[in-house]
């Protein structure tokens, strides 16, 4: 629960306010009840005085009574008139005291019956039974009388003479003797004490002038006082809304001045860490935005630079990639600060040689430079980048290292369809990867692309399922000796019937399993399964029938293979010279010397090697000195035209005479026809496989 707020300066004014009152009610009280005392017995002395006085009176007239020379009733007429005025017409008499006993004091008497013998109003009443109109209803004159005996003082409440008001009366009383009347003198206590209510109130009037002084006192003392807090309490405010502002220092010098300067002293080292902590983040920012090493703006940038442009619809535009080919390579040939240069040279370039005006460049990725280019036409985009590449490829063949730098572009023409950067980002990588695929230099992005690559994720995601539940069985397609027509071998050929999308074709799926691990997985499973099948091959053939292997370059480099391949023969007991390893052209291309070594082991272990579609691609009768073979498989490609073309027929002559003069066997691949075989035969092949002789089939 939140305290009620309660602000120092008013609890300070308050306790202060609070001490005066105690003091003046501490002091007013006291000396009022003294001063009234004091008053009141002065009263009483004057009335006492009086009744004396009174008695004095009566004493003489009464002497002079005895001597004769008066009447008891004139001279008792004469003692009233003296002490309380002549009597008027109406029986009452008009209060010319002798003496002053107050506004409202008079003299009286009563004799011992209880009867007034003097007063002002009701001389000659019976009052012996009058008591007072208060609550405790005192018998007046009864006690007048017994006091009076021996004279002494007595007090009581009676009415004010024509009010309604009670109000305390003080009175002396005593017995004379002479008379037998007891003589009274009273008078109001207010009558004596005024003076001291008066005192009191110009006391009070006195103590509400010092409060209001001391309150307007106090006021400008605390806020001076308490200025250097207020100070403080402002600077923090204002804190608040990030401003730093320092708190005022008081003049005076105490405690306040030490905890503004060590507040002020916090505002400073504070503002300091937030300055630092500003340069941070501004530091941060630019990071977050700026690429370092090109100076260019990164792909956060690009991305909400190509949002800005959707939402103002602006479509008239080509997004192009352009992926510096091999950086890593050059980065490890060459060191990493080359590198560095030939991404900032790129940079540069690109910056000076904008292909329009607006053109929006960023640095991607570590090879891959992204670029927003508007207004302008495919022809002239086609023509910037044929020139930029050949002088990227001329400024870095002059530098120290002499390096080719080559790229990849790929570019995606903008139209409404495209909603997201993330989208066009997707186009265009696509498109990239495409053309690094298939090695080409720039590729526009279209739907087929867009198409192949789906077509490519979806069977790529069905194969690995369909790897773990056994979708892929080998099947074998005969090798026939030329001459004897007997089967030489088998080769074994991959299948897949996969549950979600049926029949799919190694022609389909062996280039994209290629790509990736998958082709690992499918290799081994391959091995199992035809090592596992060499008994029944042996049986349906013969004893030393070969089986071919297709191994993939991914698999045949990968760091284990001899030895692998070496213990699954060693499990499967099949002996080594009976498996033929079909490997191609493209593993010569990589690092020619592992391959030799790897080609030299598996030899020595007893391991054939064939080199498979030979013919096709880049095939180059050079590759068949640089390694040790047993066996090459001349592609069907080149058997399909020697029928219809003598070119093609006199090509054949001459690899198979070359083959021979390495001393590797010939093996003609997808030979149909009867003519094919007559042809083949004459160019001195030794082996036949293809459709003419046997199909693919399962072993049962
Ligand atoms: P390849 O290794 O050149 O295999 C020969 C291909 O030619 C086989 O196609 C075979 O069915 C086909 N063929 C043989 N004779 C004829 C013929 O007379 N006419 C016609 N039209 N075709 C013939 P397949 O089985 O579709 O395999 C295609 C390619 O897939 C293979 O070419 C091979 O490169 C790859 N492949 C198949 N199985 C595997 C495997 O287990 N591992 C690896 N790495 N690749 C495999
Ligand atoms: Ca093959
Ligand atoms: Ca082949």
């Amino acid at each position: 629960m939140d305290k009620k707020r309660a602000p120092l300066k008013r609890k300070l004014i308050g306790y202060i306010i609070f001490l005066l009152i105690i003091a003046n009610i501490g002091l007013g009280i006291p000396s009022y009840l003294l001063a009234r005392e004091e008053l009141e017995k002065k009263g009483q002395v004057i009335l006492s005085n009086a009744v004396h006085m009174a008695i004095n009176e009566i004493e003489i007239m009464a002497l002079n009574v005895e001597a004769g020379a008066i009447t008891l009733e004139d001279a008792q007429e004469r003692v009233k008139s003296t002490l309380i005025g002549p009597e008027t017409a109406d029986g009452k008499r008009l209060l010319n005291t002798p003496i002053d006993l107050g506004d409202n004091g008079y003299f009286l008497a009563y004799n011992d019956q209880g009867y007034e013998v003097m007063h002002p109003t009701i001389e000659g009443d019976y009052v012996y039974d009058v008591v007072t109109p208060d609550s405790k209803q005192k018998l007046i004159v009864q006690e007048q009388l017994r006091i009076g005996r021996t004279g002494g003082f007595f007090d009581y409440n009676w009415y004010y003479p024509n009010k309604d008001e009670i109000g305390r009366k003080l009175s002396y009383a005593k017995y004379e003797p002479n008379w037998g009347w007891t003589i009274v003198a009273t008078a109001y206590a207010s009558d004596f004490n005024e003076s001291a209510i008066r005192i009191t109130t110009l006391m009070a009037g006195i103590f509400i002038l010092t409060v209001i002084f001391a309150f307007i006192f106090t006021n400008n003392y605390i806020n001076q006082l308490l200025q250097p807090i207020f100070s403080i309490i402002d600077s923090m405010k204002l804190l608040n809304v990030n401003k730093m502002i320092k708190a005022k220092e008081p003049s005076q010098n105490d405690e306040l001045l030490d905890l503004v300067t060590g507040y002020n002293l916090m505002l400073e080292s504070l503002e300091h860490n937030m300055n630092s902590l500003k340069n941070r983040e501004k530091e941060l920012k630019k990071l977050a935005y700026i690429d370092e090493l090109s100076g260019l703006p990164n792909m956060n940038i690009m991305d909400q630079y190509v949002e800005r442009q959707i939402r103002k619809n602006n479509f008239s535009a080509y997004f192009v990639l352009i992926d510096i080919k091999e950086l890593k390579t050059i980065n490890s040939m060459y060191g990493l600060s080359f590198g560095d240069d030939v991404i900032r040279s790129v940079s540069k370039n690109l910056q000076e040689h904008m292909p329009s005006k607006g053109s929006f460049i960023t640095r991607l990725t570590g090879n891959e430079f992204a670029l927003w280019i508007p207004s302008i036409e495919e022809k002239t985009l086609l023509k910037w980048i044929e020139t930029t590449s050949d002088y990227w490829n001329q400024a870095f063949y002059t530098k120290r290292f002499e390096v080719h730098v080559d790229f990849t572009i790929s570019y995606v023409e903008i139209n409404e369809e495209d909603q997201s950067f993330e989208s066009i980002l997707q186009k265009a990588n696509i498109s990239l990867q495409y053309a690094k695929t298939r090695e080409l230099d720039t590729v526009r992005y279209t739907p087929e692309i867009f198409q192949e690559f789906e077509h490519e994720s979806v069977l790529k995601l069905h194969a690995e399922k369909g790897l773990n539940k056994n979708e892929f069985y080998p099947v074998y397609q005969e090798k026939v000796d030329i001459h004897t027509d007997k089967v030489h071998g088998v080769e074994a050929l991959a299948r897949w019937h996969s549950d979600k999308l049926g029949h799919v074709s190694p022609g389909e799926f062996i280039p994209i399993f290629n790509k990736t691990k998958l082709i690992l997985d499918l290799t081994e499973k391959m091995i199992d399964y035809v090592l596992f099948d060499y008994e029944k091959l042996m049986s349906k053939y013969q004893p030393d029938v070969t089986v071919s292997i297709n191994i993939s370059p991914l698999f045949f480099m990968s760091e284990h293979f001899v030895s692998y391949i070496l213990e699954k023969a060693a499990e499967y007991k099949v002996p080594t010279h009976c498996i033929i390893l079909e490997i191609t052209e493209d593993v010569l291309m990589d690092n020619l010397e592992l391959v030799n070594k790897k080609v030299n082991a598996l030899r020595q272990a007893g391991f054939k090697i064939s080199l498979d579609d030979f013919g096709s691609g880049y095939s180059s009768l050079s590759y068949l000195q640089k390694i040790a073979l047993d066996e090459v498989k001349i592609d069907k490609s080149l058997i399909d035209d020697i029928v219809t073309d003598d070119s093609a027929q006199r090509m054949l002559h001459s690899i198979v005479e070359v083959i021979q003069n390495w001393g590797y066997k010939s093996v003609a691949e997808g030979v149909e026809t009867l003519e094919q075989v007559q042809i083949v035969k004459n160019a001195g092949c030794n082996l036949i496989q293809g459709y003419y002789y046997s199909k693919p089939e399962k072993l049962i």
